[in-house]
């Protein structure tokens, strides 16, 4: 029994896969908070490379991956895609579990798909420095890192309750040369703003994404980067699933149903999106986003025009959304505390394409304890939010007797998440 599939270098795909042109409807546009028209690329200019404002707004479907980004990518994909066997035994279910694993590279997350890409573009756009928000710190870490081996100074503004419950985060952004600062901080007006009216406040990807957007538009030789939610950044992350359909492939395997996290969406949407077009073409696969029950954008939120961060800088997003004020209780999921979601992911879940759960953060942990006691893995506390869509899923294959196939991506170890845990 085949239970661990690798690929080898040469199967790292050398294709992004971009969904819009195949999707059947147009997404709205995103628009311009001053006039509510279309946001001008002019405009967007300021803040992005223009290389990845192209990918933002294509209908080509497949974008080429540029080579200095395959030989970052080579360091450590192909990811495996492992079959849960320990947990099959343990849950006694008909279903066959595998998990794509993302874990593996250099920072634990997937989040170094985009990162990577994003900084060789700021870099040959001719872009000094990078300057970021991070929540739970994945986001940091990888554009961190993606900055050293690219050659950009980045800064990041984390998320004060995280900055403070996850130094080793910090210190891992700090290895890899990049300056970290806890916000809402002091250094941006907007960030004073706010603790001049909360002196506590502790802090908001919403907020720290304004914080970042004054840094990037107050200065000419700095962009700015996004870790999810936005059209590129789900492309980057299409490696995921491109290479989990290859993998599947080699086994002969057809998987029933997709798990992925959801905190902007970009795992979850480069897990799927190469499996979208067989869906639309009548195939019966279904793809199910988890999120935390403490902050439910897809289960809870409103399908509007929102902003994406706190202070109102970044263009109209058609999504779901919890308001942009919203600021998402302390869970432990700093990665999927987010009032937002992806615009694709976003229409997805509103044709009916997607659906979405959400999960209390004890279920969440209980899933993650016995996925680590059983297949050895501690997961990211994100990540976990998958696992407990798979252990619903396979009691049900179990109670019914179906013997489906299930796939979930494990977007990330949790090894530096052990207070989390503790
Ligand atoms: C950031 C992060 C997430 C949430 O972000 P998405 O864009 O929804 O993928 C999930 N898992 C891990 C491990 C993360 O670092």
């Amino acid at each position: 029994m085949r239970i661990r599939v690798n690929l080898g270098a040469e199967d790292i795909p050398r294709y992004w896969y971009n969904v819009l042109a195949d999707l059947p409807f147009k997404l709205d546009p995103p628009l311009d908070p001053e006039t509510k028209k279309p946001v001008s690329p002019e405009k967007l200019a300021v803040i992005f490379p223009r290389p990845l404002i192209e990918q933002e707004v294509s209908d080509e479907r497949f974008i080429a991956i540029p080579e200095p980004v395959l030989r970052e990518y080579a360091v450590y994909r192909p990811t495996p895609l492992i079959r849960a066997t320990f947990l099959e035994e343990y849950l006694q279910t008909p279903a066959r579990i595998y998990y794509k694993y993302e874990g593996v590279s250099p920072t634990g997350s997937h989040k170094p798909n985009t990162a990577l890409a994003q900084a060789y573009y700021n870099k040959i756009d001719g872009v000094k420095r990078l300057v970021t928000e991070t929540g739970a710190g994945q986001w940091g870490s990888a554009l961190a890192y993606a900055g050293a081996k690219f050659g950009l100074e980045v800064k990041v503004f984390m998320v004060k309750v995280s900055f403070h419950q996850k130094p080793m985060r910090k210190y891992m952004m700090n290895l890899y040369g990049a300056n970290v600062t806890p916000s809402p901080s002091e250094e941006t007006s907007f960030g004073r703003q706010v603790l001049s009216s909360d002196p506590e406040n502790p802090g908001s990807l919403g907020i720290a994404i304004s914080e970042a957007l004054e840094v990037a538009l107050s200065d000419a030789r700095t962009k700015y980067s996004l870790g999810s939610v936005l059209n590129h950044v789900l492309l980057h992350q299409t490696v995921i699933g491109l290479e989990l359909k290859r993998q599947l492939e080699l086994i002969g395997e057809k998987v029933d149903v997709i798990f992925g996290c959801h905190g902007g969406g970009s795992n979850f949407a480069g897990t799927i999106l190469p499996f979208v077009p067989d869906k639309l073409s009548g195939r019966n696969i279904r793809f199910v986003a988890c999120e935390p029950s403490a902050c439910p954008s897809l289960t809870k939120g409103r399908y509007e025009y929102d902003h994406g961060d706190t202070a109102g800088l970044t263009p109209l997003l058609k999504m779901y959304t919890l308001g942009k004020d919203f600021i998402p209780p302390r869970i432990h999921a700093g990665g999927l505390r987010y009032h937002g979601s992806a615009p694709i992911v976003a229409r997805l879940v509103k044709e009916g394409l997607v659906e979405a759960e959400a999960f209390d953060q004890e279920e969440v942990f209980e899933a993650a304890k016995l996925f680590a006691r059983v297949e050895g893995i501690v997961p990211a506390p994100e990540s976990a939010h998958a696992i407990a869509g798979v252990l619903r899923e396979a009691q049900k294959a179990k109670e019914e007797r179906i013997e489906e196939v299930i796939v979930f991506t494990l977007s990330g170890h949790g090894l530096l998440d052990l207070t989390a845990y503790s």
